[in-house]
């Protein structure tokens, strides 16, 4: 059984207007998508879901800076879409560090109800040591610029933080910023990088899922104005109600997950670019599946011995193949980020039975 929703990522651009100092991305691509490639992707997409049971298509616009394709870009990418996709549900989202949102990108945005999520790293003094321009020059401030014209505009956005060791032991200043904001918030890890030495940047194996236990602590005790928090939320209902959260710890994101680059290389996400699937010029989405990467990767969470026997793997899976490959693993590798994940699961559970049995798990 496929997941119900299937996830299209499209990078319209490898290329971005800033230089922050952990990036992973491949930026060197800078002319937009061919809108030939699109309306192919787009086709072979369709086709595809033919044959599948998904009832729902997410398209995330993903880069380097996807704004960086112009207004233009999108308007004509809309129409390919719709005519596409005209009888399955549709949700998009972009992924910017919202540099150059003007007020006409905010109203296009808003009128075609696009979901954007906004890279923001916390307070300033966090955000301006890791976020800069080619030149240097901080961003926290434009940001926040960019955020009030969203919010003047009643333009729907979350945020998106990457947790560094700049983030360690700064949660309740992080927490306390993030909260007055208001907007949801994602908080993703951050993946060592082939190409640029962030390593000077990367938490230690548990730093993770520490500050997510922190975090966690301060945002259940909230009782007014509680932001929505990822993973947390999706991690809280997949430990109390069952299933899996999110991409990563789900039994496979095979079938259900594809990224496509610029000139039409498929991916199984836009991080994952040392494992390209092949071209969507050249080949319909079910053979993309069929590498003997990706069966390996279907096989991951009945090959790993440890994730076979974890109390966890129900909300686990083992997790995601990419994150293997990039701490140097082999992407059948057991999820670097297992002790993390280990800590936080735990740490939900303790808090759950505390509800229950009125016993607090904590001071
Ligand atoms: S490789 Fe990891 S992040 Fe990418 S789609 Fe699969 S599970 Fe998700
Ligand atoms: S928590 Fe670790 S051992 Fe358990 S399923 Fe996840 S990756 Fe595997």
């Amino acid at each position: 059984m496929p997941d119900p929703v299937f996830t299209l990522m499209i990078e319209p651009v490898k290329a971005c207007d800033l230089a922050c100092r952990y990036c992973y991305a491949d930026n060197h691509w800078k002319n937009p998508m061919d809108l030939d490639i699109l309306g192919t992707a787009l086709a072979r997409v369709c086709a595809y879901l033919d044959q599948t049971g998904h009832t729902e298509v997410h398209i995330i616009w993903h880069g380097g800076e996807p704004l960086m394709a112009g207004i233009e870009f999108y308007r004509q990418s809309l129409s390919l879409i719709s005519s596409s996709f005209p009888d399955i549900p549709l949700r998009q989202f972009i992924q910017t560090n919202g540099l150059l949102l003007d007020r006409e990108f905010c109203l296009f945005l808003k009128k075609n109800n696009f979901e954007v999520g906004i890279s923001l790293d916390g307070p300033k003094e966090i955000h301006d040591a890791l976020r800069i321009q080619k030149t240097g020059a901080p961003t926290w401030a434009k940001v926040m610029e960019k955020l009030d014209l969203m919010a003047d505009l009643d333009l729907f956005f979350g945020i998106c933080m990457t947790f560094t060791n700049r983030s360690l032991n700064r949660e309740k200043t992080i927490f306390d910023f993030f909260t007055s904001l208001g907007r949801p918030l994602r908080i993703n890890p951050l993946i060592p990088s082939r190409r640029n030495k962030n390593k000077n940047l990367l938490p230690s194996s548990g730093d993770y899922g520490r500050f997510l236990c922190r975090i966690f602590d301060r945002w259940i005790r909230t009782e007014n104005r509680r932001i929505p928090i990822s993973p947390l939320d999706t991690y809280l209902s997949a430990i109390s109600q069952g299933g899996a959260p999110e991409c990563r710890h789900r039994p496979s994101c095979i079938g259900n997950h594809l990224g496509i680059r610029p000139n039409g290389e498929a991916v199984l996400c836009s991080p994952f670019d040392v494992l390209i699937l092949g071209s969507i010029l050249e080949h319909p989405v079910s053979e993309l599946y069929e590498s003997s990467a990706c069966t390996r990767i279907r096989g991951r969470p009945k090959s790993i011995p440890e994730c076979i026997l974890c109390e966890n793997k129900p909300v686990c899976h083992g997790g995601c193949p990419q994150f293997a490959s990039a701490f140097g693993g082999a992407i059948d590798d057991k999820d670097p980020l297992c002790r993390d994940y280990k800590l936080i699961f735990s740490h939900i559970r303790k808090a759950l039975a505390s509800l229950e049995t009125g016993i607090p798990a904590h001071g």
